[in-house]
């Protein structure tokens, strides 16, 4: 770094002049925040309704987190999966004890938990449903297709955008993988007909998170376990949005009477460390023996000591009760306010996670939203572009999700008088 780099100030201009556009982030900087608020550069206060997409579960700089990243820090930070560290033993001790799963595989992001699980589908058939005329040595199975759904979202890599149900994440990185199909969500016929011995696994989210926190039928994911039993597919649920008890339980699969066979997590597992586990059986783990599968940092032990203390916190009983409780306050707080604004046809919540969907007139313009949501001092997030999402922290106070309603009241009155007077305007004329 130049001494140049290192002390200027630095803007959102500076943003777009070193930055690949890939992002199109907001007018400000947050530079601190501390459970459910933020600050920036120039110090205004903003109530964090976003969560850094479900992740900040927790809150900002939570004191046991800061703490167990802190301890660990001035230990040891890296080793490798040359050797093993006790933070990683101790989280994977920690899930298994917790959820259906007797093995865990770390990774630093959901879609890198999402690419371990699929290849460790297309590598348990390949186990377990050999093709017959496979050549010695070789590994190959006529049991590679993977069924997934329209509109999911399994993450950034080349696999898990194919996977995934928006085309728009796939084109122009062709050519993409074969062996995927997308089918409606909750189309439980359509999974029936398409499904065969061919199949190594069906990928689901319990809720879809990107398309607007869109919850899956019980019927369907029950269907989707019993076909799947049917035809000797593994069923992977994608609960890194859903999951780390955004919707309550420490993962949704608990309250829909359904296990998955694998289960990807990441996001408010790390509460804002970079972190991801895929979780399995140990029958299924067997697939993956040495050196069939990797990650360099994947259960770095300062990861997994701070996933370790955000475990501890979203599991306490207290955690659980705030979580309904706030649901009830943000979910009616929401109700009042549409019926005053009359802005959104459907207001869905799992738990802390809301979808709000905008009315037909305003299609297209939830961004806006989020825009005018920064001058009032708030923070939200859209899924697509009809639907205002929230995930706040899972511990936010009472009082941080009334002073939201207030900044989100202020938000929706600005935004239906700024339409008036954009309609009422007199035409400009040119000549
Ligand atoms: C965010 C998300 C991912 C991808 O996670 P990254 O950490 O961004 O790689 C995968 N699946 C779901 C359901 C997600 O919400």
């Amino acid at each position: 770094m130049t001494q140049k780099a290192k002390t200027q100030a630095v803007t959102r201009a500076t943003f777009d002049e070193v930055m690949v556009p890939n992002y199109a982030p907001g007018s400000f900087i947050p530079v601190r925040g501390k459970g459910a608020r933020v600050w920036d550069q120039s110090d205004k206060e903003y109530v964090d309704f976003a969560g850094g997409i479900a992740v900040s579960s927790v809150g900002h700089a939570n004191p046991e987190v800061v703490q167990a990243l802190t301890e660990q820090a001035g230990k040891l930070w890296h080793v490798a999966n040359v050797l093993a560290n006790e933070p990683a033993i101790r989280l994977a001790l920690k899930l298994c004890e917790l959820t259906f799963a007797e093995r865990v595989f770390f990774a630093n992001s959901g879609a890198e938990a999402n690419e371990a699980a699929l290849k460790l589908a297309r590598r348990y058939a390949c186990d377990h449903f050999p093709k017959s005329d496979t050549p010695e040595g070789k590994l190959e199975s006529d049991k590679v297709e993977i069924i997934s759904f329209t509109d999911s979202f399994h993450g950034r890599t080349l696999f898990t955008v194919t996977v995934g149900g928006q085309p728009k994440y796939s084109q122009g990185f062709g050519p993409v993988i074969p062996g995927i199909t997308h089918l409606p969500f909750n189309d439980l016929n359509a999974v029936a007909r398409q499904i065969s011995a061919k199949t190594c696994a069906v990928i689901v989210e319990p809720i879809q998170g990107e398309s607007g926190v869109l919850p899956a039928t019980p019927a369907f994911l029950k269907g989707l376990r019993d076909l799947c039993n049917q035809h000797s597919a593994l069923l992977i649920f994608d609960e890194v949005q859903s999951g780390a008890a955004r919707t309550g339980p420490l993962f949704a699969y608990m309250d829909c009477a359904v296990t998955p066979d694998i289960l990807t997590s990441a996001k408010g597992l790390g509460g804002g460390f970079p972190i991801g586990a895929m979780l399995t059986t140990e029958k299924i783990a067997k697939s993956f023996n040495v050196g069939v599968h990797g990650s360099t940092y994947g259960g770095n032990p300062l990861g997994c000591a701070v996933a370790l203390a955000v475990l501890n916190i979203i599991t306490a009983p207290s955690t659980r009760a705030n979580i309904v409780a706030r649901t009830e306050q943000l979910r009616t707080g929401m109700q009042t306010l549409n019926a005053k604004h009359k802005l959104f046809t459907d207001i869905r919540a799992s738990g802390l996670w809301f979808g709000c969907e905008l009315m037909p007139k305003w299609h297209g313009r939830a961004k806006e939203f989020v825009k005018m949501a920064e001058k009032h001092g708030l923070m939200i997030l859209v899924a697509g572009t009809n639907v205002i999402r929230l995930a706040p922290s899972l511990l936010i106070t009472a009082e941080d999700v009334a002073l939201g309603l207030t900044c989100f009241d202020a938000v929706l009155a600005d935004m239906i008088a700024t339409e008036a007077t954009a309609a009422t305007a007199p035409a400009v004329t040119t000549q």
